[in-house]
């Protein structure tokens, strides 16, 4: 058996040597005779479990210990609901950035809780900048303002932080996550769906600064309180346990790795390679302003659409797998989150210089 280069953009390829863990661990975790996914979430080995990887992820992103930490289910996506719930209180108004295909979902799912001001939107320019801050058009009143550091379709990044002054911060971090180091404490909130940067998808990652807690309007789902996901340590009903575990197995291996500091520069290094390659060749083109490209996905477009099925044919020869773009954008593109090796960013530049050579 032999690994691809999976340059998905979610689910998302995982290390091997996580896989290989969970396979070795698989039947019988350490001498327990059972799978974690066998295990109750109330037994003291996934408690364990559990904690070490709450542990390990607090370290490694740096998160505050006045932020509660929750694990909890139905993806990224649940949270455009969960965090206007929550986060709102009395407030009638919450401020939102429009950057791209996420941004917009989430603007869509919050207006269904509470005025949505839209402070700013690159839609004009087809997502490919980021509007200037200076700009902004904030409300007075909001109870926080989102926004999306990384746009997982379009390959559009932040490379500053807002500052929002006493409006609580909330980040979709889904792309990002772990990516390089954050500064949390400038954050009220922030969440990440595991299946591009933790683990398997389904389950979301939370970071809220305790304040900011026990404010979920009344008719908030249980299941979708964060005051009750924290005050239950996220087992308020049966956890996505298998999940929880393989995320912690992908903590460690980034602890491993050298933590965050270490991973920020090798994404740095393998986007630079990337995007340079793309600029010196004619026959690819990346339309996002150099300054927001995305550390973490690389949309490229060929010089011929036509060309674009052969293209992904010989990448799939390859193991190159994956690389075609989001439906709603076309063209390629290639997701390097922190699993994703060097060397098949080396190995996609090769074939990406062969395909132009000979078809360009
Ligand atoms: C993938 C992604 C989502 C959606 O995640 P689900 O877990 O599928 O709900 C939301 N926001 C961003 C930025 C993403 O990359």
């Amino acid at each position: 058996m032999s690994r691809a280069y999976n340059f998905c953009a979610g689910p998302a390829t995982l290390p091997e040597t996580v896989l290989k863990q969970a396979r070795e661990e698989m039947l019988d975790w350490r001498g327990t005779g059972m799978s974690v996914m066998e295990m109750s979430h109330r037994s003291d080995e996934f408690l364990e479990i559990a904690e070490t990887a709450e542990k390990d992820f607090r370290e490694l992103a740096g998160v505050p210990d006045d932020y509660a930490v929750l694990f909890m289910q139905g993806g990224a996506s649940s949270q455009f609901a969960t965090v206007p719930l929550n986060l709102l209180g009395d407030c009638p108004t919450a401020d939102y950035v429009n950057t791209g295909i996420w941004s917009t979902k989430g603007i869509a799912e919050a207006s269904r809780y509470c005025n949505v001001n839209v402070v700013a939107s690159s839609a004009s320019s087809g997502f490919t900048t980021v509007p200037d801050p200076s700009g902004w058009q904030t409300s007075d009143d909001a109870a926080y303002l989102h926004y999306t550091p990384n746009e997982t379709i379009g390959g559009l990044e932040f490379d500053f932080v807002p500052e929002t002054g006493d409006t609580p911060l909330v980040a979709d971090m889904s792309s990002t996550i772990l990516s390089r180091p954050l500064d949390v404490s400038k954050f009220g909130l922030i969440y990440a769906g595991a299946q591009k940067n933790i683990g398997p998808s389904g389950l979301v990652v939370v970071a809220i600064r305790k304040d900011l807690l026990g404010k979920a309007r009344p008719e908030t789902p249980t299941m979708m309180n964060y005051q009750v996901m924290a005050d239950n340590g996220s087992m308020y009903n049966t956890p996505a346990t298998y999940s929880w575990y393989l995320a912690g197995l992908v903590f460690k291996w980034l602890k491993e790795q050298g933590g965050v500091a270490a991973m920020g520069e090798i994404n740095r290094r393998k986007a630079a390679k990337l995007y340079d390659f793309i600029d010196g060749n004619d026959f690819y083109a990346n339309p996002i302003e150099p300054r927001f490209r995305s550390w973490m996905n690389v949309p490229f477009t060929l010089a011929d659409d036509a060309l674009n099925q052969d293209f992904l044919a010989g990448a799939e020869a390859r193991s190159l797998l994956n690389l075609k773009g989001h439906r709603s954008v076309g063209g390629m593109r290639a997701s390097i989150y922190n699993a994703m090796p060097e060397a098949g960013v080396d190995a996609l530049i090769d074939y990406m210089t062969e395909f132009a050579r000979e078809r360009g």
